[in-house]
């Protein structure tokens, strides 16, 4: 399994982008920098884009690639939980801000949407994915993907404490999940439903008792003001775990 880091924050410019991660060129999951990050051939060829949840820095970018299906004349085919699909339809592909790229053509929309359901796994071009709700201040699920040959990654999206609750159902070779914020914001990530490195912390001792092994990880979603900091506390919490935690960077390539 090949993962592509496109956007590793949550903040845009000019040489970082919205979160967006890439599987073998088949999958995306969350569309914050997606289109912004990759040729229109080779977003027209995904086969999903898996979206965690509605806020902006995460579904940034469907609007463009239904655009780009319509003038491309194909589709992207987008799975979510309904929450996700209804924020879309209500707020943005609603005739007002954009064009309704769920519902036209009626008989070949753009955006093809596929609902899924928490805790239910189904399949995507071999690929087997299972949706965990996680902690965070909408409705929102991580996915686990099974790659063909069996290698598993777990992505969080964004998530507050609590992650423990997902333990049980996902046993990943590689956890991808997000810091926001350095320690001195651990109030902040409790209430807002972020994590820190302190807050991760617990979620991995979490796991590591329930499933006897720690996965390396991956972080996502860093505030790029704060990111120095981040960066020093999680080497700190990576020797002391003794597993490999790192930020991720745009452009970064993972190979499982
Ligand atoms: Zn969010
Ligand atoms: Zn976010």
């Amino acid at each position: 399994m090949n993962i592509q880091i496109l956007g590793a924050h949550n903040c845009e410019s000019s040489s970082i982008k919205l979160v967006s991660l890439l599987i073998d060129d088949t999958l995306a999951l969350d569309a914050g920098g997606l289109a912004s990050s990759l040729p229109i051939e080779a977003q027209l060829q995904l086969k999903a884009v898996l979206l965690t949840h509605q806020h902006y820095d995460h579904i940034r970018d469907i609007p463009t690639m239904g655009m780009n299906a319509l003038f491309y004349e194909t589709d992207i085919r987008v799975y979510s939980t309904r929450a996700v699909r209804d924020a879309l339809a209500t707020h943005w592909l609603n005739g007002t801000i954009y064009s309704e790229f769920l519902e036209k053509p009626p008989d070949n929309p753009r955006i093809k949407f596929t609902i899924i359901e928490p805790n239910q796994s189904f399949q995507i071009d071999g690929y087997d994915i299972l949706a965990v709700p996680v902690n965070h201040s909408v409705p929102t699920v991580g996915y686990q993907v099974t790659s063909p040959d069996g290698k598993k990654v777990f992505y969080t999206g964004d998530t507050g404490p609590g992650l423990a609750s997902c333990w049980p159902q996902v046993s990943p070779d590689l956890l991808i999940t997000e810091v926001t914020a350095p320690n001195r914001y651990e109030e902040f990530g409790r209430r807002s439903l972020h994590l820190t490195p302190s807050l991760l912390k617990e979620e991995l001792i979490a796991f590591q008792k329930l499933k006897g092994y720690l996965s390396p990880v991956v972080l996502v979603h860093m505030n790029p003001k704060q990111e120095a900091e981040i960066e020093a506390e999680t080497a700190a919490l990576s020797e002391e775990l003794n597993t490999p935690i790192t930020l991720a960077k745009e452009g970064e390539q993972i190979n499982l």
